[in-house]
């Protein structure tokens, strides 16, 4: 088995030395973090089977959570400071933020302005999309994973499938483009919900990324050999579809990208687990309660929150998240012999 599929880089040489002071936001593989995550909120209006327990999960306390000026001033002290040039915001349910405009509205009066992007499960979007471009928001994410009503229904545990799409459509109405849709797929049925999906992607002027599906549930019940995987997917849509490789350079975009007949319309197939991408990573990542974390999967987290509320000015906020990102782990090690699922789900990280 290669580094790469481990989960591990194959070609980042160490670093050694001091955190650095300045400059980007660097790990001692030489990686820099350009791509702030920030999750506003563990809660979410949907249960989905993948990510949460049908009751839901016990929410982090009111108080724990970051308020709006503190998560302003976060966003502030990491794109004029640390280099991130892309923000986006998630959850849980980012939606269920009612300052989540006003966040926007910040991060867009920041020089140099960053892009502002959305994750959401669009439930709700459909009233709020024009109110969030005007904002600021550049493009949304929506997660969908089956356009199967009582299949999206069993998936979610929740009957929206039809404020789904009307939130996609007001997405695109307002301009957010390019409307992404995420699909992380049902090992019975995804096959068939991978294949309507791109049809329906491709007829709206939507761009479907598929993402394999990673051990960060609640529940601890993701199992490798029953999730779908990147290849099992591909092998689904060329049934249907001629693929082809984007010539376009990949960079450290997640998504491996297809032409689709012939172009102009692709598919990205997100393999975090099975072709790993950790050497390109570029992300860092702020949970709702103030937690720096390095990856997803980091077992590790730095507590700006305990800082901001002892009073810590920006030059100490600044020092402790370049220290966090300075012991980013090689990679996730999803594969490896050793790896140990985190202990907070994918929901209350920020996906
Ligand atoms: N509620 C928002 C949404 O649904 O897009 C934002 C948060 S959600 C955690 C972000 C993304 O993570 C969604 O696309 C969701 O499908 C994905 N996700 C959740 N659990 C996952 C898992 N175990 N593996 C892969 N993706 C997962």
């Amino acid at each position: 088995m290669t580094l790469t599929a481990l989960g591990l880089p194959s070609v980042l040489p160490r670093v050694t030395g001091d955190v650095p002071a300045d400059g980007p936001l660097l790990d001692t593989f030489g990686r820099a973090a350009t791509d702030l995550r920030v999750s506003l909120t563990d809660r979410c209006n949907l249960r989905c089977t993948y990510c949460m327990p049908a009751d839901g999960l016990d929410w982090l306390p009111g108080d724990q959570l970051l308020r709006p000026d503190e998560v302003a001033r976060l966003v502030r002290v990491a794109v004029t400071r640390l280099g991130v040039t892309r923000v986006r915001f998630t959850g849980g349910e980012p939606l269920l933020s009612r300052h989540l405009e006003e966040l926007v509205a910040a991060t867009a009066s920041l020089r140099p302005r960053p892009e502002i992007a959305l994750t959401t499960n669009g439930v709700g979007l459909a009233k709020r999309a024009t109110a969030l471009a005007d904002a600021g928001l550049d493009r949304v994410n929506v997660s969908l994973d089956s356009l199967d009503a009582a299949r999206f229904a069993a998936i979610t545990r929740r009957d929206r499938l039809s404020d789904v799409l009307a939130g996609l459509a007001a997405a695109k109405e307002s301009g957010l483009s390019p409307v992404k849709v995420n699909a992380v797929l049902d090992p019975d049925t995804g096959r068939a919900d991978a294949v309507s999906l791109l049809r329906f992607c491709l007829e709206h002027g939507y761009q479907l990324r598929i993402i394999e599906q990673m051990p960060l549930d609640a529940e601890h019940r993701w199992r490798r050999d029953v999730a779908l995987s990147a290849d099992d997917v591909l092998a689904a849509l060329r049934s249907q579809f001629r693929l082809r490789p984007d010539p376009a350079p990949r960079g450290s975009a997640p998504a491996q990208l297809w032409q689709v007949d012939g172009g102009p319309g692709t598919v990205g197939v997100i393999a975090s687990v099975s072709h790993a991408f950790c050497s390109a990573c570029d992300r860092t990542r702020l949970t709702a309660d103030g937690q720096v974390r390095s990856c997803l999967f980091a077992n590790r987290e730095t507590d700006l929150r305990t800082l901001v509320r002892g009073g810590a000015g920006d030059d100490a906020v600044e020092a402790a998240w370049r220290a966090a990102m300075w012991s980013k782990p090689a990679g996730h090690g999803i594969n490896g012999p050793g790896f140990v699922q985190p202990q907070r789900p994918m929901s209350a990280i920020g996906g």
